[in-house]
C-alpha cells in the first residue's frame, strides 16, 4: 500500500450501553473514527481476523471483574491478527503479521510493545487466536499446571465443542488420561467430539439433567473437572468426585448473562472426597507459553491435535459472531476474518 492510499479513518465497534441479560443489537454500534498517524514506537496495522470470546461478555458489564470493562461510548478491544501497513518501531517491518489486542475494528494504531510477531509459515494465522493462542494455552496450563493430569485420570471437560474444550479433551488424552467425557450444547457437537476430538463419551446437557447423563458417562466417578460452564454442571462434577479429584474453573459460559445462576449445593463432596477446586487465569501462568509451544506444537506438527474454527466474514458481522459463539453456534474457535 503506498503512503497515498494509507487509511485515515478506521471502523471500530463501540459499546452505547450496558447490556442487561443477554446482549442485543441495540447496545452497540459500528462507527467511523479518526486514524491519527503513528507516533515513534507505533504501528498501524490492517486487522486481517478478530477474535470474538466469552469473556468480553463480562466486560460490557461493569461488576468488579479480572479486567477492566468497556468503556461506554468507546470502541471496544480483544485479541485480533494484522498485518503492519507502518512501522516506526525497530523490530516490526510493513508485511509483518502480529498479534495484538486492538480488535473489533479494521484499522489499528497500537504500541509496538504490546504486539507480538507471528509467521504465517509455521501456522494458518487463525491458529493464533485459536490452537496456539489463548485458547489452547488456556487448555494445556489448566490440565497440566491446575489438574495436574496424571496417567489413568477419568477427566470431564464442560464447554467441551468450544475453542478451549475441543483442545481439552485432546491434550488430556495425549497426557494419557483413561477416560475423557465431554458435554456439549448439541447432538452434531457430541458427535464430533467423539468422532474428530478424542472424548470417549459424550452427552448433551440439553437433553437431561448433567448429574444423571454424568452417572451413565463415569460410574466410578471423576478424577478431574475442567469446567468452562458452571452451574448445574460444577454441582454434578462435584457430586461424582473420586477422591482426592481435582476441580479447574476455567470460567462459567453458562452465568454471563445473569440468566438463571445455579450454584452448586453440595460442597460438603469436596471435604469428603479430601478434592480440591481452583481457578485460574491464562495472563497469571505465561511461564508455561514455552512448553505450551514445544508440546501443543509438537502435536500439531504430527498431526495428533485437531482444531476447527467458525468463521464468519466481515467486519459488520463481529457482533453477529459474538452473539452466535455465546448461543452455541461454533464448533471450536469462532473468528471473524475481514
Ligand atoms: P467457546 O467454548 O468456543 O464458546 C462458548 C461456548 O459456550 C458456546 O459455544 C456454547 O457451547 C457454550 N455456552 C454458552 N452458553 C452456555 C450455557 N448456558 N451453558 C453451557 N454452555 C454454554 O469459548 P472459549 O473461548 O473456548 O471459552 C470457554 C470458556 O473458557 C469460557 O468460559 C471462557 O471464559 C473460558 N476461558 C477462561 C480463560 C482463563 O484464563 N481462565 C481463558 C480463556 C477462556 P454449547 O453449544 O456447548 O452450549
Amino acid at each position: 500500500m503506498s503512503e497515498q492510499t494509507l487509511p485515515t479513518t478506521a471502523r471500530a465497534w463501540h459499546l452505547d450501553s450496558r447490556p442487561e441479560g443477554r446482549p442485543t443489537a441495540s447496545n452497540f454500534s459500528l462507527r467511523e473514527v479518526a486514524l491519527p498517524t503513528p507516533d515513534a514506537g507505533q504501528l498501524l496495522i490492517a486487522n486481517e481476523y478478530l477474535s470474538v470470546d466469552p469473556y468480553m461478555r463480562g466486560r460490557m458489564s461493569d461488576k468488579k471483574s479480572y479486567i477492566e470493562p468497556y468503556d461506554v461510548d468507546a470502541p471496544m478491544d480483544g485479541p485480533a491478527v494484522g498485518r503492519v501497513l507502518v512501522s516506526n518501531a525497530q523490530g516490526f517491518a510493513p508485511g509483518d503479521y502480529v498479534v495484538h489486542v486492538l480488535g473489533w475494528r479494521d484499522y489499528a494504531i497500537l504500541d509496538a510493545a504490546t504486539a507480538q510477531k507471528v509467521d504465517p509459515n509455521l501456522a494458518p494465522l487463525t491458529a493464533y487466536l485459536g490452537v496456539l493462542g489463548v485458547p489452547g494455552l488456556t487448555a494445556y496450563i489448566g490440565l497440566e499446571r491446575f489438574a495436574k493430569i496424571k496417567e489413568g485420570d477419568t477427566v470431564f471437560v464442560s464447554g467441551a465443542a468450544g475453542a478451549v474444550g475441543t483442545q481439552a479433551g485432546q491434550i488430556a488424552k495425549l497426557k494419557g488420561a483413561g477416560l475423557v467425557i465431554g458435554s456439549a450444547g448439541s447432538d452434531e457437537k457430541v458427535k464430533l467430539l467423539i468422532e474428530e476430538y478424542d472424548y470417549d463419551v459424550a452427552f448433551n446437557y440439553k437433553n437431561g439433567p448433567v448429574a444423571e447423563q454424568l452417572a451413565m458417562a463415569a460410574p466410578e466417578g471423576i478424577d478431574v473437572f475442567f469446567d468452562n460452564v458452571g452451574g448445574e454442571h460444577l454441582e454434578a462434577a462435584i457430586g461424582a468426585l473420586k477422591l482426592h479429584a481435582r476441580i479447574v474453573v476455567c470460567e462459567v459460559v453458562s452465568q454471563y448473562n445473569d440468566e438463571k445462576v445455579v450454584g452448586p449445593r453440595n460442597l460438603w463432596n469436596l471435604s469428603v472426597t479430601r478434592s480440591d477446586i481452583l481457578a485460574f487465569m491464562v495472563s497469571e501462568e505465561l511461564d508455561l507459553q514455552p512448553d505450551f509451544v514445544r508440546e501443543v506444537g509438537g502435536w500439531l506438527a504430527e498431526g495428533r491435535l485437531r482444531y476447527r474454527e467458525t468463521v464468519r466474514e466481515g467486519l459488520e458481522n463481529t457482533l453477529d459472531a459474538f452473539l452466535a459463539m455465546m448461543r452455541g453456534e461454533n464448533i471450536g474457535k469462532m473468528i471473524v476474518k475481514l
